[in-house]
């Protein structure tokens, strides 16, 4: 094995790792592009490594790997700033229908985010008929989406997968506030270096005490917000915000100072609420 194997290599399991990109990785998963440039170390370039600094960063990802091109040419991207004044009332929009448990977590820093890969698949959202199944959340910090140009501390991202394979991504920003103990065991556990390990907790955490009361919320069509942004994800974005103590906002900042993507243009894209 050279070392540009190992290098190949660790970059693709770290790709499959990555914030909003993946449900749950499996190795079955891997692209065939990046099996291919594994078994073809001579010629092939290394997978990309991307980040969210000056030269790797979410201005540079399209130029990064071909298959990351929808970053700079698609046309749906996320985030999104959610301007109130665009938001459309629909009549067949209605409060986003949660369905979590209690649930056995590992936790892993991936390099790009804390992701905690939840056990089973227990925990699903209903989105006009469609059932999708958690399969993992982390975080960003800043926000991603923008409220009125305006982005919030930290955002949540509660990533779901359907069985045909359609993501759908439920979006809570984090505005300090209040010591959130339905976050301390967590929190007490949060890995501060990027590792291949996931590390489980002891134990299972009550997702539903991570969401806001009210479930309104603002509904579009976008992307992954990290490579190889992916788009036709159906994305949910809470209108109400839950609390982190500016102690608990900080704790993740020591580790990730910014791992946020800058808002994405909307186009034509429609932003519907609950009429
Ligand atoms: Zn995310």
């Amino acid at each position: 094995m050279n070392r540009t194997w190992q290098f190949t290599a660790l970059s693709a399991a770290l790709l499959l790792l990555a914030g909003c990109g993946q449900a749950n990785p499996a190795p079955a998963s891997v692209p065939a592009e990046s099996a291919g440039q594994a078994a073809d170390s001579t010629t092939a370039a290394p997978a990309a490594h991307w980040s969210y600094d000056q030269e790797h960063g979410p201005a540079h990802w399209a130029e990064l790997e071909t298959g990351f091109s929808a970053c700079r040419t698609g046309q749906e991207q996320s985030p999104i700033d959610i301007e109130h004044a665009r938001l459309v009332p629909s009549p067949t929009v209605h409060p986003v229908d949660i369905h979590y448990s209690t649930t056995p977590v590992t936790v892993i820093n991936n390099g790009h985010t804390i992701q905690v890969n939840v056990q089973n698949k227990d925990n699903y959202i209903m989105i006009e008929g469609r059932k999708y199944t958690l399969a993992q959340f982390h975080f960003h910090h800043p926000s991603e989406h923008q409220i009125d140009g305006k982005n919030a501390e930290m955002e949540l991202h509660l990533v779901h997968k359907s069985a045909d394979g359609q993501s759908a991504v439920l979006g809570i920003l984090i505005h300090p506030g209040s010591d959130n103990h339905a976050f301390d065991q967590l929190w007490s556990h949060l890995p501060d270096h990027e590792s291949e390990q996931e590390v489980p907790l002891a134990d299972p955490i009550q997702l539903s005490k991570l969401l806001p009361a009210d479930r309104h919320a603002v509904h579009y069509t976008g992307s992954l917000t990290t490579p190889p942004c992916t788009e036709h994800v159906s994305w949910t974005v809470l209108e109400q915000p839950i609390e982190l103590s500016a102690e608990q906002i900080q704790r993740f900042a020591t580790i990730f100072p910014d791992n946020h993507r800058p808002v994405q243009s909307v186009g034509s894209r429609e932003l519907y609420t609950e009429q």
